[in-house]
């Protein structure tokens, strides 16, 4: 068999595997995948389907230029091929701006929260609002190795053991009926196998980085375990089995029994009393 052809087998049965031993999915329940027009969403798209999952794509577009143009039109190819329902949420039209306008109004304002801030914060909120509103049992994201080895690792670094407890092939500590459980099938997959797999396979995918990355802390770590992976192979993974092995210690200690809170301005859940897309939207408007 061609190299190739066995490098991507042995990715869909590395997903396969994770989804069994972490119980993640079931072929019963509708699954949304979480779609931003690169590698990783794809690839973990069209293994899902493969595998015949109740799946449907969902994107949410941050409007960030040509960039985000390009990954629109890509996942709309992907999915009018493979016959996937595609759910498209606009910035724009949720709160009237683009990622871009919003980072500068805020800047503006001296509030200096980067567009990754920003974007992540806006995306998990409309992307847990749609899960509910389309009645999701679960949403995949096409987090990698790489992506969870450096969480662990910038959460270390912050001294952020909460975050640290959340992280894992599903995310959070205990259920929550306001949140539709985050599960990354792609947790074992390298972000190298995964380009791999994808050009393998041809998919419509950018592989430049998006515009807005430049800088963020994550790129800094990510340097540094790339350097370490070249001169001591399995760094990623050893970093992975570290979490995987503390993990229940982890998320025994922040469970709490305390009532889950919602927002008070738009009922979606929060520690505190306006969540945090909220208040960054109230900066704004
Ligand atoms: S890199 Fe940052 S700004 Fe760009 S899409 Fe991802 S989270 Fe958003
Ligand atoms: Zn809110």
């Amino acid at each position: 068999m061609h190299k190739k052809q066995k490098l991507a087998q042995k990715t869909e049965k590395t997903t396969e595997n994770t989804i069994k031993k972490y119980n993640l999915l079931s072929k019963k329940d509708k699954i949304l995948v979480a779609c931003s027009g690169g590698k990783d969403s794809t690839t973990i798209l069209h293994i899902l389907k493969k595998l015949k999952y109740n799946v449907e794509a969902i994107t949410v577009d941050a409007v960030i230029g040509n960039y985000t143009k390009e990954n629109l039109e890509n996942i709309k190819e992907f999915c009018k091929k493979h016959k996937i329902k595609l759910h498209i949420i606009s910035f724009r039209e949720e709160f009237g701006f683009s990622l871009c306008y919003i980072r500068s109004i805020l800047k503006k304002k001296n509030i200096n929260l980067t567009s990754c801030t920003i974007c992540g914060v806006l995306r998990r909120y409309l992307l847990n609002k749609y899960s509910k509103k389309l009645n999701a049992a679960k949403l995949v994201t096409g987090h990698n190795l790489n992506d969870e080895a450096q969480g662990v690792i910038m959460n270390l670094l912050k001294n952020n053991l909460e975050l640290l407890a959340r992280q894992g092939p599903s995310t959070g500590i205990s259920k929550n009926k306001n949140f539709v459980q985050r599960v990354k099938p792609l947790y074992f997959v390298s972000e190298k196998d995964i380009a791999d797999y994808s050009k393998k396979m041809n998919f419509p995918v950018n592989y430049a980085p998006c515009p807005c990355r430049k800088g963020v802390y994550r790129c800094l770590i990510n340097k540094l375990l790339t350097e370490h992976e070249q001169k001591n192979p399995g760094t990623h993974k050893n970093i992975i089995k570290w979490l995987l092995s503390i993990s229940p210690i982890l998320k025994k200690k922040f469970t709490t029994t305390k009532k889950q809170k919602l927002c008070a301005n738009c009922r979606e859940p929060s520690q505190q009393k306006l969540c945090m897309a909220c208040k960054i939207l109230s900066k704004i408007r």
